[in-house]
């Protein structure tokens, strides 16, 4: 069976922004895993940083459950995600065991540090994954195997700097959009916190808007969710592109972005 894996920072960072094409992996026969980064700790404007980790804990894992994936634990607290060899090793380990074919995570430009920091450990423990000289903790033993990494939309579709981001590819979530709303629910603290630091009313209603801006950005799509694929240097053929095998119709490629990318920007 084929594997994917979704790494991203915090819980729920997930559900917002890679549950959908997870999802449809599942369906298409893939094996599915979920792993954040950062355990959440700093979620809560009620609870302490223990609390706060065991309560999203549960939620994650039952957010896992939900999509039907296999849950693997957080390595590190909100805002300790260091580009580091510790959680390098650890995350290398768990790309050795998953072996996965797709790795999702976030976007190269995003509009805070734990999440360009987990993406830049995904991608080196994804390409250390067959350097038997490179120790991973705990100890597995290195892979041969090609895989492919999508980059999703950064946070407010937008990086740090402002700039509008442009995906790649559109993946068509609306068949499984019920299902990806049924995960992000499972973070119950986290409406009270959003509430309270970020005022929005509701962050499955913010989840919807996303799903739906990127929709109206494919212009075929009624909720969608954009990816771009990473490089295929250290990790792949240059034409695999294994979510296009995967999806078939309900993937659709930005022609305009790709254009771009044959004259620079
Ligand atoms: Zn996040």
């Amino acid at each position: 069976m084929k594997t994917a894996i979704a790494i991203a920072a915090h819980p729920d960072d997930i559900e917002f922004y890679m549950a959908g094409t997870l999802l449809l992996l599942k369906r298409a026969g893939w094996e599915i895993h979920y792993m954040t980064v950062a355990n959440g700790s700093c979620g809560s404007v009620r609870y302490d940083a223990a609390q706060t980790r065991a309560i999203r804990r549960k939620e994650s894992a039952r957010a896992a459950a939900v999509l039907g994936a296999h849950y693997h634990s957080s390595l590190v607290n909100d805002l300790e995600i260091l580009y580091d060899l510790k959680p390098l090793r650890r995350l290398a380990a768990v790309i050795r065991e998953v072996k996965p074919s797709i790795v999702l995570t976030h976007s190269p430009q995003d509009y805070m540090e734990d999440h360009e920091n987990t993406c830049r450990l995904t991608v080196t423990a994804a390409f250390a994954r067959g350097m038997r000289n490179f120790a991973t903790q705990p100890s597995r033993p290195a892979i041969d195997a090609q895989l492919t990494i999508y980059h999703a939309m950064p946070h407010g579709l937008c990086d740090g700097l402002r700039c509008r981001v442009a995906p790649e590819l559109y993946v068509n979530t609306a068949s499984v959009h019920v299902f990806k709303r049924e995960a992000l629910a499972c973070h119950r603290s986290q409406k009270e916190w959003l509430d309270a630091t970020q005022g929005m009313d509701s962050y499955l209603i913010a989840m919807d808007h996303l799903s739906r801006a990127v929709g109206q950005m494919s212009g075929r799509f009624k909720h969608a969710e954009g990816w771009r694929r990473h490089s295929h240097l250290g990790f792949c053929e240059e034409e695999d592109d294994p979510l296009r095998d995967a999806l078939g119709r309900r993937y659709r490629v930005n022609t305009r972005f790709e254009r771009l990318l044959d004259r620079g920007f």
